[in-house]
């Protein structure tokens, strides 16, 4: 396992394992099992993916010790208050069976960041939480965030695949020290990813599926990669690429696949800020 080095000096595995959409829990946590088995070390997870139970089921059910894991959950928009992050990573440590995450993440840009910002600066100097930081931020956002908090975040995630490689955003998120994280490497199989052929070429050259290359294309930038997936061969084999290495050529064509497209959410939409809000994982 390779890993990046945090603006704090934390350690963090460049790939994970990601669990959207695991809505039947069972299989998420034999998912989650599947994969520590397989050598992830990372889990990324969130409050609004409503499975943290069943991630804390399959991490006390494997042997790994804790210190070796790298656990992220996130914050969600209905708890973004100072004391809606105090409560709420209280619920997520809770369902999660855990003392302390390793990293905690405003998993949208929406509500009072800034207040609950203060809430997880606080759980992070007593320990609770190892790194903090923000996903699905823009630049403009994450510019003035860096500039006004006491501690600058320590990573971004964002939609990131090779339809949308987002360029700038991490020229930007370089500059401030903070991680690129990648959420949907594989754009969730849309744009046919799984049977693009430039992506297919290289792959057959290397003796690896489209899969493979995908994930060794972030690693070989320095981009923390989560892929998903609920099948034990496929989790294992998206866990399989520490044994080639892309050409500078090989790189050069993915990147030439870039259409900054985005592909899920408008984040400046109103109607998507709107129903993030109206969006309640509990009472
Ligand atoms: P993804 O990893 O890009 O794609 C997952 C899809 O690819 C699933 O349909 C999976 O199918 C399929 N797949 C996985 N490995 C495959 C393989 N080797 N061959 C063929 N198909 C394969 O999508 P994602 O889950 O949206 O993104 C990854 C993680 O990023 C999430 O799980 C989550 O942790 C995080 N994320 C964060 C945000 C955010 O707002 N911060 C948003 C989205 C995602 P099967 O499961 O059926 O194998």
């Amino acid at each position: 396992m390779d890993y990046v080095t945090l603006n704090n000096g934390l350690k963090m595995p460049i790939l994970g394992f990601g669990v959207y959409q695991m809505r039947d829990l069972a299989e998420c946590e034999q998912s989650v099992y599947d994969a520590i088995q397989a050598g992830y070390r990372l889990i990324d997870t969130a409050a609004v993916y409503m499975n943290e139970e069943a991630v804390g089921r399959a991490i006390e059910r494997s042997t790994i010790p804790r210190a070796e894991l790298f656990i992220t959950t996130k914050l969600w928009v209905q708890d973004m208050s100072y004391d809606g992050a105090k409560q709420a990573f209280q619920s997520s440590l809770d369902k999660l069976q855990l003392e302390y995450v390793d990293l905690y993440l405003i998993h949208q840009p929406f509500g009072d960041v800034y207040s609950a910002w203060r809430a997880m600066e606080e759980l992070y100097e007593a320990g609770k939480i190892k790194a903090i930081g923000v996903s699905n931020f823009a630049s403009d956002r994450l510019v003035d965030f860096a500039l006004t908090n006491k501690i600058v975040p320590m990573v971004n995630q964002i939609e990131l695949h090779p339809f949308h490689q987002q360029l700038k955003a991490r020229q930007i998120m370089g500059e401030y020290h903070i991680q690129v994280e990648g959420w949907a490497p594989f754009a969730e199989g849309k744009q046919n990813l799984f049977q693009n052929k430039t992506l297919a070429g290289i792959a057959k050259a290397h003796g690896k599926s489209i899969a493979q290359v995908v994930v060794r294309w972030h690693i070989q930038q320095n981009i923390v990669v989560i892929p998903k997936s609920t099948h034990k061969e496929r989790i294992e084999e998206n866990f399989d690429v520490f044994d080639f290495e892309l050409s500078k050529q090989d790189m050069a064509t993915i990147a030439a696949m870039n259409n900054d497209e985005r592909l899920f959410i408008l984040h400046e939409d109103p109607a998507t800020i709107k129903s993030m809000h109206e969006r309640k994982i509990h009472n």
